[in-house]
């Protein structure tokens, strides 16, 4: 599955619905200075530039207290010009991530990691939802994998990935199994999957022979090793499966297009012209 094909449209599609709207405004809150969130942030304002989303670049030094990080939180809130805002992850230690969150105007989440966003996710109505799960299912859509009454297995079950994409999966009629690091048998449940998303962060998790013969596999995995950047699947299941994501080129470049997706959902919404479901 070419996620950087799929990418390209998604992205002159925003492109063309900014062109005949307000330019929506997209703030980006960065706090400290590890390198893979600038390396991440610095590709979000890149794509949001080319697409004439206006980014607006916050970045406050890695010690930067709770207390500045929510004062900063309001303001963009209270900001009317301010459509979407997105804090980057990881924060440093002394600062609660998920007050954070909470602190987001949820209008404004285009992360969708406010509660009443992740919330509504599990109740059926979506209202804004993280990217990367977004970006997996417009890539199975895309491939016209087929979810009604299949077998859908998630490996990993954080808030931004896991948890979300079994939400969607569930959304779309499939039978969904959710394993993470304290499942028996992770073999047994990912060759029995007729899809198979796989986000836990660890290289070769999926070893060729855990990849059901026929499947369509998703790994959203990013890992950083000697060899460059792999996924959690070995390449080698593509012998296997009937669909697989490379890495990098699959689910990275959805997840970018997707947010300003995303931002474009929020500006309209803000501006009542498009509602929420
Ligand atoms: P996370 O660390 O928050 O969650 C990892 C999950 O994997 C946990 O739920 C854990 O239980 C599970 N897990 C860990 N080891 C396991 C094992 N041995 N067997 C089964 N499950 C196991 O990570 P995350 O934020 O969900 O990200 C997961 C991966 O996806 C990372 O590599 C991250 O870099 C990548 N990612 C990529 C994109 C993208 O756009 N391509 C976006 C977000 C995250």
């Amino acid at each position: 599955m070419d996620g950087r094909a799929l990418a390209a449209r998604v992205r002159e599609e925003v492109a063309s619905d900014v062109a005949g709207m307000p330019q929506p405004r997209l703030a980006t809150v960065l706090v400290g200075d590890d390198p893979a969130s600038d390396l991440y942030i610095g590709l979000k304002h890149k794509a949001a530039s080319e697409v004439g989303i206006d980014a607006v670049d916050q970045r406050l030094p890695a010690e930067t207290s709770e207390a500045e990080v929510l004062d900063l939180v309001g303001r963009l809130n209270a900001d009317d010009g301010v459509d979407g805002i997105l804090v980057q992850s990881p924060l440093p230690p002394q600062i609660d991530e998920p007050r954070v969150m909470r602190a987001l105007d949820p209008l404004k989440d285009v992360d969708g990691l406010h509660p009443l966003n992740a919330g509504l996710l599990y109740l059926g109505r979506p209202a804004l939802v993280p990217a990367t799960p977004l970006g997996v299912m417009a890539l199975l859509a895309e491939y016209h994998v087929s979810l009604e009454g299949a077998r859908a297995v998630v490996v990993g079950r954080s808030e931004l990935v896991g948890k979300p994409v079994a939400q969607l999966l569930l959304q779309a009629n499939a039978t969904v199994t959710v394993c993470h690091s304290r499942t028996r048998d992770l073999g047994a449940e990912t060759l029995a999957a007729d899809v198979l998303v796989v986000a836990a962060g660890k290289a070769a998790l999926v070893a060729r022979d855990m990849v059901k013969v026929g499947s369509a596999v998703v790994d959203v995995g990013t890992n950083r090793t000697d060899a460059g950047l792999v996924g959690d699947v070995d390449p080698a299941a593509a012998e296997r499966a009937a669909l697989l994501t490379p890495v990098p080129g699959g689910v990275g470049p959805m997840t970018i297009a997707m947010l300003l997706a995303n931002t474009v959902r929020a500006a309209r919404n803000r501006r009542g012209e498009a509602r929420f479901s």
